[in-house]
């Protein structure tokens, strides 16, 4: 067991990007210690990742700022991919099936998914220390020496824990002989971020499939639109063919409005009339991923640790991810309540992820830049696809990122009896329950507790109260009941929820007398037909690590 009291159970999270507020925030709300720095004196203006998935919408609704973001946001419905000359629909994936409470994407611009992240943690009293940067790190066995540069001079600090959210450049990348695996002559994008004047509805994200690679138009607030369009890397061009604006090997170069106006006419049909550029670049992007999220008391997350096509919108939200998998077992791991093996679960859970997506973004990436026959194949493939429901069902799911389970870690476990979910898939949020006063009630709002939460389909007061013994201070205990009970039964003890048409029992597979164990971040620890208390503090011990105090 690690994690003592002092400046060695503090957690340090360098960089204040989406990624690091977001770990700062459930760090925080989890009952850590908390620092958290970055290097920019100011937040960014740059617009660069705009669409927030379902998926982070869900944590986003559990840490309470989902509404917040959502009033900020232009709610999208649907994707659609076009191709060829005259832009024909091949295929458009309404997002209305996707499994989760929010079946939409919210499109905004970078700054404000941070403003709104760095207005919680100022709540939850952390403050982003500006204009600070981590200049080296040295661990041992008990804790990490951090040196902090900023303008009031060179800060030497111990810290327990150290969380590298500092991006693609991650210095604590560097500093713990870590590097990014992969491929450094990348697609080369152009950003843009302008007033679009258009009739087309700003419900809609666009993708186009062209000789040149994908393009989009991502509608914004306030009549604004961010573009991005593959170009040629320059030097590459076929003769004849218009200046595409682009950096080269990862440096930024600022393309003119005229040449955006052109390239987004070209690529995309004219259906904009661009004006008042906020952010014009040119990128080169590189696809890759470190081996290890972990190293000792350093852990990797977001873009330090995997980097790729922006065109699926999918690094902020792997990113915020990885960020919320991990704050819930770093703030057990660094209060002392679990054994630092629980830690090695974050790797474990989140590399093959972070694998997937490199992999995905990298193959269409490909797959869409290719002209002659093999664009022919292409459309026909996109047609065809198009007209299979299921498939703008999966492509919008996996966008989304609600198919994500962990089956095969190592710290879920259970499931005996069980008949539906499984260990490690995301919880489900049902519809149809009440709370004690006969008010709708949702799983996804109990969430917004900080901890465990434990649901039980068994009506013995006595196994309630067991429970209770179990979990502890590690979260909450809440009896499914089919029926409100005569005497108001919760207030007490803590939220019930009333199942009259027993939507528990049958989406989480429990039956009328099981259990399930939803961890902080929302995914089942544990699912059991049986409400044995005996095996939940089994579970949490030996699976999670936990440090279960009592008898049961
Ligand atoms: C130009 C550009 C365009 C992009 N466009 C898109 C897009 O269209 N769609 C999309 O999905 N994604 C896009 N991305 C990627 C997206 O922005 C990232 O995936 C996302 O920001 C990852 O968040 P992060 O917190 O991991 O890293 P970042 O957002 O990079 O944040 C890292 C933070 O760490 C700080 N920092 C760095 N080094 C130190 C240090 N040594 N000490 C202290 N602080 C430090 C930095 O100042 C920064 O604030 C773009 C990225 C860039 C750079």
């Amino acid at each position: 067991m690690t994690g003592t009291g002092g400046a060695s159970s503090t957690v340090l999270v360098v960089g204040a990007g989406p990624v690091g507020l977001t770990a700062a925030c459930e760090l925080a709300r989890q009952g850590a210690r908390v620092r958290l720095v970055d290097a920019l004196p100011e937040p960014t203006a740059q617009s660069r990742a705009v669409v927030v998935h379902a998926r982070t919408q869900e944590h986003l609704a559990a840490m309470g700022v989902l509404d917040e973001l959502a009033a900020r946001a232009v709610e999208i419905t649907a994707v659609e991919v076009r191709s060829g000359a005259a832009g024909t629909l091949r295929l458009r994936a309404s997002t209305a099936g996707i499994d989760s409470r929010y079946p939409r994407a919210l499109d905004t611009p970078q700054p404000v998914t941070e403003a709104v992240l760095a207005g919680l943690a100022a709540r939850l009293g952390v403050a982003v220390e500006r204009g600070v940067e981590l200049t080296d790190l040295a661990q041992d066995e008990d804790g990490v020496d951090v040196t902090l540069a900023s303008a009031a001079g060179t800060e030497h600090a111990r810290v327990g824990w150290v969380v590298g959210a500092d991006g693609g450049h991650s210095r604590v990348r560097a500093a713990v002989g870590e590097r990014i695996e992969g491929v450094f002559h990348g697609e080369h994008f152009l950003f843009a971020d302008v007033a679009a004047a258009t009739t087309l509805a700003p419900d809609t994200i666009r993708l186009f499939a062209g000789a040149d690679g994908v393009s989009g138009a991502f509608p914004m607030p306030d009549g604004r639109t961010r573009f991005l369009v593959q170009v040629p890397a320059p030097g590459s061009r076929p003769p004849g063919a218009r200046s595409p604006g682009a950096g080269s090997a990862g440096a930024a170069v600022e393309p003119t409005l005229d040449e955006v106006q052109r390239l987004v006419d070209d690529r995309m049909g004219e259906h904009w009339r661009l004006s008042d550029p906020r952010w014009l670049v040119g990128f080169e992007i590189h696809h890759g991923q470190v081996a290890r999220y972990r190293h000792g008391r350093v852990l990797l997350a977001g873009d330090a640790a995997h980097v790729h096509s922006p065109a699926g919108g999918q690094g902020m939200n792997t990113g915020m991810q990885d960020a919320v998998n991990l704050a819930w077992k770093l703030a057990l791991v660094s209060t002392g309540r679990a054994g630092d093996a629980l830690l090695d679960s974050y790797h474990a859970e989140r590399h093959p992820v972070g694998a997937a997506v490199v992999r995905q973004t990298t193959r269409l990436t490909h797959a869409v830049a290719t002209q002659g026959p093999r664009a022919h194949l292409r459309d026909v493939g996109l047609l065809l696809l198009g007209h299979l429901p299921a498939v703008g069902e999966a492509v919008a799911a996996n966008m989304a990122e609600v198919r994500l389970r962990y089956r095969r870690s190592l710290v879920v476990g259970g499931g005996d009896g069980v008949r539906g979910a499984c260990p490690g898939d995301h919880a489900p949020d049902p519809a149809g329950l009440f709370d004690a006063a006969g008010g709708p009630a949702r799983v996804g709002d109990l969430l917004r507790r900080p901890g465990h939460l434990l649901l039980t389909t068994c009506l013995s007061r006595t196994a309630h109260e067991r429970l209770r013994g179990v979990l502890g201070g590690l979260g909450t205990v809440v009896p499914v009941r089919p029926a409100a009970a005569p005497t108001h039964d919760g207030s007490a003890d803590g939220p019930v929820l009333v199942d009259p048409g027993g939507v528990v029992a049958t989406r989480y597979g429990i039956g009328h007398d099981g259990a399930a164990l939803i961890r902080p971040d929302g995914y089942l620890g544990y699912l059991s037909a049986r409400t044995d208390p005996v095996a939940v503090a089994r579970h949490l011990a030996e699976r999670e690590h936990v440090l279960v105090t009592a008898r049961v």
